[in-house]
């Protein structure tokens, strides 16, 4: 038996190193990295700290606009199908790597898994949105990570399999947050103490490839109460140059800039903020079950329980509703949501089944 993993970034890294281990106990996994997230800094230290299995094949199709890098992933996908046949496609969350790897299994008549089906920010100016939502009606097997996913999917009618597994990001979370907690000395570059900073970042097309949006973003940035630590998405960092924005950024006393973390790294600083500020759907996930408040500069989520039990707040770009929110007081319940930290073994069994 044997499953193709297609991933490409940063996110789909941390997710399919909470499975790959656990497939191969069960199927021959091959990996595709399409190359989507190629830096260092974004990609191969996530392989290293996270024990993830090099990928046997790199496609290196990284850059161009959304649909032209979809489109070489296609093609470059196709032929490897043909020579490889696997039985199962699989594929992690939203990206340009998760739609290509689905549609081109797909039409080589594959059966496709999609780990963190179901979500959805009901916002299809996101391109992430429009990725959900193709992939989930194209596969064989959606593996959900809540209740909520399960609903979206019932309403939508998809006609694969429903599976609610759990969330994979919140397995390794859940085994390195402890750790990270208490890595301390990763807060020092930054002359932060524990509990006195926030920890931000931003890297969505909407909020950094339009000028007036980024200026408004960093306008939000440098209004806040406390010391920001900002590790910047090369993304970003480039948006920031073109606006001619960076040398504002990299000047404002209270912001002290980094560069794209690894994960253990940007998981201390994570565990020890006062609070995060972010765009990214991951972070979010994350600062809830690490306890810390979070402000989403997005006008919607995906993860609407952690705004419905009152740890997330959707501020848009917002300067003085984020301030408002930051100054909220702690909710004193935090449920367990998005699983039990075992979902990547419910991902490994059930996608046994399907390539068997
Ligand atoms: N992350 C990281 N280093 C950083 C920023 C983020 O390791 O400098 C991790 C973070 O812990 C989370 C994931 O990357 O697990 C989120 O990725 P990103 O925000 O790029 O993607 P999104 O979740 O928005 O798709």
């Amino acid at each position: 038996m044997r499953v193709l993993t297609v991933i490409g970034n940063r996110p789909q890294f941390i997710k399919a190193s909470a499975v790959s281990s656990r497939l191969r106990a069960r199927a021959e996994e091959i990996t595709v990295h399409t190359g989507q997230h190629y830096d260092r800094e974004l990609s191969q230290v996530f392989f290293d700290e996270l024990k993830l299995p090099p990928p046997e094949h790199l496609l290196g199709i990284g850059g161009g606009t959304n649909t032209a890098q979809t489109a070489r992933m296609l093609a470059a996908l196709e032929p490897l199908l043909s020579d490889l046949r696997p039985d199962a496609v699989l594929v992690y969350g939203d990206t340009n790597s998760t739609l290509a790897g689905a549609l081109a299994a797909v039409q080589a008549g594959i059966p496709v898994a999609h780990v963190e089906a179901g979500m959805r920010s009901f916002d299809r100016a996101m391109p992430e949105e429009v990725n959900r939502v193709v992939c989930d009606h194209l596969s064989s097997l959606l593996l959900v990570p809540s209740k909520t996913a399960v609903d979206n999917l019932a309403r939508e009618s998809v006609p694969g399999r429903v599976e609610e597994v759990g969330d994979v990001m919140v397995d390794v979370a859940l085994l390195l947050q402890p750790a990270c907690r208490a890595r301390t000395e990763a807060l020092e570059p930054y002359g932060v103490e524990p509990g006195g900073y926030l920890l931000a970042t931003a890297h969505r097309a909407g909020n950094v490839d339009d000028p007036a949006r980024l200026a408004q973003l960093v306008d939000l940035l440098l209004s806040l109460p406390d010391p920001v630590v900002l590790p910047l998405h090369p993304r970003t960092r480039a948006r920031l140059e073109a606006a001619d924005l960076l040398r504002a950024v990299e000047a404002a006393p209270d912001l002290h800039l980094a560069p794209p973390l690894g994960y253990l790294d940007f998981t201390a600083l994570l565990c020890n903020a006062r609070a995060v500020v972010t765009d990214s759907g991951g972070v979010q996930k994350e600062a809830y079950l690490a306890g810390v408040p979070c402000v989403t500069m997005r006008p919607s989520t995906e993860w609407v329980e952690t705004v419905e039990t009152g740890w997330n707040a959707l501020v848009d770009l917002d300067g003085e509703r984020a301030r408002a929110a930051l100054a909220r007081p702690l909710p004193r319940e935090r449920p367990q949501l998005y699983g039990d930290g075992q979902a990547g073994q419910r991902v490994a069994d059930a996608v046994a089944t399907l390539a068997g």
